[in-house]
C-alpha cells in the first residue's frame, strides 16, 4: 500500500452506530484521544433517521426510548433537553381482527370468549402442574413460553408472534436471554385481566419519550456533538492487524495506527477484517445467527388511531410482524395533516423477502394495511420508501452460548474491547449499548 495515508490515534473505534459515539463520548470525557471510523457518509448505525417531503422516519425501525436502568434513561433524557416528548404507551396486537392491548396477557378480556377461555385455563392448569412439580423445567424458549403463560398465550400469541419476528423455531431457541428476565404474570393480574379490571404489563415502558424533532437520530447526534470532529465517516474497516502493541486498521486506502481498539462493528465483519482466525473460530462465527429488516415508510393524509404501534402476529395478513405510528410520539415527524406508518418486515439472506424488490414488499404492505383498514384509500398515500439492513436482530439459537464464548474468548485474545449489539452478539436496545459504553469506560479506569 505505497500511496496509503498513515494516521496515529490512540484509541480506534470501529463503527459510529449509537455505542461507538457513546464511548467516543465518555472516553474523550476521560481524556482519551479517540477517533471514530464509520463506513457510512452518516454515523448513527440503526438509531438513523432520515428527513425526507416533509417526513421523518426512523432507517432501523421504529425507536423509543424506556430503560428499567435509571442512570441510563437520565443520560438520554439529558442528551434531549429541549426536544422530548413523553408518550404513554398504547400498544396493541392485532388479533382476530381486533385491537387487544399489548401486552397480550393484560387485554385478555377483549378476546373471543373462547380465546379467552383458553389462555386462562390454561394457565391455571400450567400453574398447578408447576406448583406441584408436575412439568419439566423448560429446555428451549419454546417449552419456556409454554411453561410460563400456558399453551393458550403460548399458541394464540406468543409463538406465532415470536416465530414471525425471529423467522426462527420456538423450539430451537435458547432460554437463558428470558429466564429470570420475564417473570410469570402474577395469577391475580391474569384474573384480573380476563375480566375486564385493567392491568399494566412491561411498566418500565408504558411511558416513553420520542424526540420531538429529528427522529431518534436526534438522540445520537447530541451524544456525539462534543465528539464530532473526532468521526471519519466513509472509513469501512477491511483490515484489522496486531503489530506489537498496536493496531493497524485499514479501509483499503489509509492506514489507522491506534494503541488500542474496540470494535461496535458486527463480529462477522470484524472477524472478516481480521487475519490468522483459526477455522474453529471462523465456523463459530459463522454459525452465529441473525436477522435482517425491511422498513417500510409510508407517509399518508389525515389522522390515525391513537395506537403507538401494534404487532401482527398473524402470517396470512402481511409480512409485517410491527407497524409503528411515528407520528403519534411527535407530531413533528409528519406535515400537517398528515400520519406516518412504518411498518417492520424480518428476514434471512436468501429467503422470499429477501429476494423480493423494494417495490413488490412496499405494494404488499400498502395492500395488507388496507384489508387491515389502517389505510383507507389507496389516494391518501403520498409518500413510501424502504430501507433494509443486513443486521437487525441477534438470535439466540440453542448453540449460541458455546459458539459466543470461542469468539469473544478469541477477541480478548488479540486485546480488542467488544461494545454494542452485533459486536457483543446481544440483544441490546439502547439503553444496553449506553450501559455497556458505561461499564466498559469504568471497567478501563479501574484496570
Ligand atoms: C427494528 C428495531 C427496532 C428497535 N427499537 C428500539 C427501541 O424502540 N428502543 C431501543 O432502545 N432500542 C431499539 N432497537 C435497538 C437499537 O437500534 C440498537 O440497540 C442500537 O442502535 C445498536 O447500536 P450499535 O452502535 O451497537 O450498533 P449499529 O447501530 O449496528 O452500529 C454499528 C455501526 O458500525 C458501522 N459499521 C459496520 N461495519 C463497519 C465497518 N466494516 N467499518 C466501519 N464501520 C462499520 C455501521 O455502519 C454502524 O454505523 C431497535 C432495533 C431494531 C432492529
Amino acid at each position: 500500500m505505497i500511496d496509503s495515508e498513515l494516521f496515529d490515534v490512540k484509541t480506534a473505534i470501529l463503527g459510529g452506530g449509537l455505542s461507538g459515539v457513546t464511548l467516543a463520548r465518555l472516553l474523550a470525557q476521560k481524556g482519551v484521544e479517540v477517533t471514530v471510523l464509520e463506513r457510512e457518509p452518516n454515523f448513527g448505525g440503526l438509531c438513523r433517521s432520515v428527513l425526507d417531503s416533509g417526513f421523518t422516519f426512523d432507517i432501523g425501525g421504529s425507536h423509543i426510548i424506556f430503560s428499567r436502568d435509571a442512570q441510563v434513561l437520565t443520560f438520554m433524557n439529558d442528551m434531549l433537553p429541549q426536544n422530548s416528548q413523553r408518550n404513554c404507551r398504547s400498544a396493541k396486537i392485532f388479533y382476530k381482527g381486533q385491537y387487544i392491548k399489548y401486552p397480550f396477557e393484560n387485554g385478555l378480556n377483549q378476546l373471543p370468549k373462547d380465546d379467552l377461555f383458553f389462555c386462562i385455563n390454561e394457565f391455571i392448569k400450567t400453574l398447578i402442574a408447576v406448583e406441584k412439580g408436575k412439568l419439566p423445567s423448560p429446555g428451549n424458549f419454546r417449552e419456556w413460553i409454554i411453561h410460563t403463560f400456558g399453551k393458550g398465550i403460548a399458541d394464540l400469541y406468543l409463538i406465532p408472534y415470536n416465530e414471525k419476528i425471529w423467522k426462527f423455531p420456538t423450539e430451537q431457541m435458547s432460554l437463558h436471554w428470558v429466564e429470570g428476565r420475564i417473570p410469570r404474570p402474577p395469577v391475580e393480574d391474569m384474573i384480573k385481566s380476563a375480566i375486564g379490571i385493567e392491568t399494566e404489563g412491561y411498566t418500565h415502558q408504558s411511558v416513553f419519550s420520542y424526540p420531538r424533532k429529528g427522529g431518534i437520530e436526534a438522540l445520537v447526534k447530541s451524544i456525539a456533538s462534543p465528539v464530532k470532529k473526532f468521526i471519519r465517516t466513509g472509513f469501512n474497516v477491511s483490515s484489522v492487524r496486531k503489530e506489537g502493541e498496536q493496531y493497524l486498521i485499514s479501509d483499503g486506502d489509509n492506514i489507522i495506527i491506534a494503541d488500542s481498539c474496540i470494535s461496535t462493528i458486527p463480529l462477522q465483519r470484524l472477524l472478516e477484517s481480521l487475519e490468522n482466525v483459526p477455522e474453529s473460530v471462523r465456523k463459530s462465527c459463522n454459525e452465529l445467527k441473525y436477522n435482517s429488516i425491511a422498513c417500510v415508510f409510508i407517509g399518508v393524509r389525515g389522522k390515525l388511531q391513537d395506537i403507538s404501534w401494534m404487532y401482527v402476529p398473524d402470517k396470512e395478513l402481511g409480512l409485517f410482524n410491527r407497524v409503528s405510528f411515528p407520528s403519534n410520539y411527535s407530531p413533528d415527524v409528519a406535515p400537517a395533516g398528515h400520519s406516518a406508518i412504518l411498518a417492520e418486515i424480518t428476514y434471512h439472506e436468501g429467503d422470499g423477502v429477501s429476494e423480493m424488490p423494494d417495490r413488490k414488499i412496499i405494494d404488499h404492505v400498502i395492500k395488507a394495511l388496507k384489508n387491515m383498514n389502517i389505510i383507507k384509500d389507496r389516494e391518501d398515500i403520498v409518500y413510501t420508501a424502504l430501507q433494509r439492513h443486513r443486521f437487525a436482530y441477534v438470535i439466540y439459537d440453542l448453540d449460541y452460548q458455546k459458539n459466543i464464548a470461542v469468539v469473544k474468548d478469541f477477541c480478548a485474545k488479540l486485546g480488542i474491547g467488544l461494545v454494542g449489539r452485533f459486536s457483543e452478539f446481544e440483544y441490546l436496545n439502547m439503553d444496553g449499548c449506553i450501559r455497556n459504553a458505561m461499564n466498559f469506560v469504568r471497567n478501563i479506569n479501574e484496570g
